[in-house]
């Protein structure tokens, strides 16, 4: 289809970016289109004004940020793959940007697209959950920072106002006792994910401290498991209850049943593949 019409600014700068987002309440962002261009022309989304923010280097980066490491908002998947800082200390996230799509999807994605599309079918989200990581929400009267836990609202809803834009994403950085693993069950190479899981915990006395297991494709947002979490550190099986407080949706992929089967076997996979690192 071809979509409704719109006016078509391109962004010189985030406070560009921020004043032509701000002057129009239905205005919409464009970063690697590979969503909203989509969304427009099946006219889901029928924005009047897009600000192309696709050419802003400055928000495409990856940079120590001491405890934490600090993504530009219009990173790409492919240089989040490939980023050595991330590889070296919060590798879950070079790992799993390098499981999105395919190669055309990851040259264009950008992971401010990715968290503030707000799909429960998408990566990188529960990756964030996981990891409580932090979000930082820009406009043209300050900036503000969420936690990952407060970001994302409902199925293609996130804590994004009108006049907001992503500009940067911060994870923890790895101690050498972090265990990790993301995993996903689709049904062809390059599908999104029927269910995906990611978890993340540290050694700690012959155990693991600080579990953390976070759903792809589990309900309307990315969903911690807490029992599982909790089957974890006291060294139990996480996949038993691992679906748990879920609410998948049925669809071509997967029954909802389907996928609390995935969830089980895909939490005590996750976890083993974490065990053994
Ligand atoms: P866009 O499409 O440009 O924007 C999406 C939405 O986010 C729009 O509403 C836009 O206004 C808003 N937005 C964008 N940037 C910002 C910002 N900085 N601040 C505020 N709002 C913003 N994803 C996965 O996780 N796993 C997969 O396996 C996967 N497979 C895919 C396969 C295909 C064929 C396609 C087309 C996409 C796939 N994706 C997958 C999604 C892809 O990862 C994109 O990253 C994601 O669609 C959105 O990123 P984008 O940069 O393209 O955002």
């Amino acid at each position: 289809m071809i979509p409704a019409p719109f006016d078509y600014e391109v962004a010189e700068s985030v406070g560009h970016a921020l004043q032509l987002v701000g002057d129009r309440d239905d205005a919409k962002l464009l970063a690697g289109g590979h969503s909203l261009i989509p969304a427009l022309k099946l006219r889901i989304a029928r924005p009047s004004k897009l600000v192309d923010i696709g050419r802003l280097a400055e928000l495409s980066y990856v940079r120590d940020a001491g405890p934490q490491l600090a993504i530009g908002a219009l990173t790409r998947h492919k240089a989040v793959r490939d980023d050595q800082l991330l590889q070296e200390h919060c590798p879950i996230v070079s790992t799993t940007a390098g499981m999105i799509g395919d190669p055309q999807v990851r040259h264009r994605g950008t992971i401010g697209g990715s968290l503030a599309h707000g799909d429960p079918a998408s990566d990188l989200p529960a990756v964030l959950l996981a990891l409580d990581g932090e979000v930082d929400l820009a406009a043209a009267t300050g900036v503000r920072t969420l936690s990952a836990r407060d970001f994302f609202l409902g199925v293609f809803d996130t804590a994004v106002g009108p006049g907001e834009m992503v500009t940067e994403v911060r994870v923890p950085k790895f101690s050498a006792d972090h265990v990790w693993s993301f995993l996903k069950f689709r049904r062809r190479a390059q599908d999104w994910a029927t269910v995906g899981v990611a978890a993340v915990a540290r050694r700690s006395n012959g155990g693991v401290a600080d579990p953390a297991i976070a759903f792809v494709n589990m309900g309307a947002t990315p969903l911690r498991a807490p029992a599982a979490e909790a089957a974890w550190a006291a060294g139990a099986d996480p996949g038993a209850s691992a679906d748990e407080g879920t609410d998948p949706p049925s669809d071509t992929s997967g029954s909802a049943e389907f996928r609390r089967h995935l969830a089980r076997v895909l939490v005590t996979r996750a976890v083993e593949e974490a065990n053994r690192r």
